[in-house]
């Protein structure tokens, strides 16, 4: 845990998003995130429960309350290679996931949970350098997060022309 009394001390801030009038007139990003600092104090909210509760929420189990320690302690690529040890897919994840994580965190019993979406798209897309290059230079293959996945699967990494198998 980053702070002890963090759940105490700050208040809970989410991203913001476009108004829909706004979104509907271009393909533009409509989430504004956090800046990293702000980020960092939310992460901190963070109480490391005993009995985790966002554990049994997150539909692939991913180690928050350590990643919520990560993010605090400015340690962004601990945090993006705490969050692949789960999640191949924490960019975009962290977009259209609902965030049941939340939804059962312990700071949600006064409806102010860890903004835990906030950083799990943060550490996974923009900050943690998950991008396709970085991936396939970790993966060494053109496949980007496929690459990783252990499940025996076969991985194409070449690429082909439109039509042309
Ligand atoms: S339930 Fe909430 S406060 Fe508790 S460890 Fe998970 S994110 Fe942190």
């Amino acid at each position: 845990m980053g702070r002890p009394t963090g759940f105490l001390e700050i208040e809970r801030q989410d991203r913001g998003y476009d108004k829909p009038e706004t979104r509907r007139r271009s393909w533009k990003e409509f989430v504004k995130p956090l800046p990293d600092a702000e980020n960092r104090k939310q992460a901190a909210r963070c109480m490391d429960c005993g009995i985790p509760f966002c554990h049994e929420g997150c539909p692939v189990n991913n180690l928050i309350p350590d990643w919520n320690n990560l993010v605090y302690r400015d340690q962004w690529r601990a945090a993006l290679k705490m969050l692949h040890s789960t999640n191949n897919f924490p960019e975009f994840t962290g977009r259209v996931c609902p965030a049941p994580c939340e939804a059962a965190c312990t700071l949600n019993i006064d409806e102010n949970p860890v903004t835990i979406n906030a950083q799990s798209s943060t550490g996974g897309g923009r900050k943690g350098g998950s991008s396709p290059s970085y991936r396939c230079g970790e993966a060494a293959s053109g496949s980007g997060s496929l690459a990783r996945a252990p499940l025996g699967l076969p991985v194409h990494s070449s690429w082909h022309a439109p039509g042309i198998p």
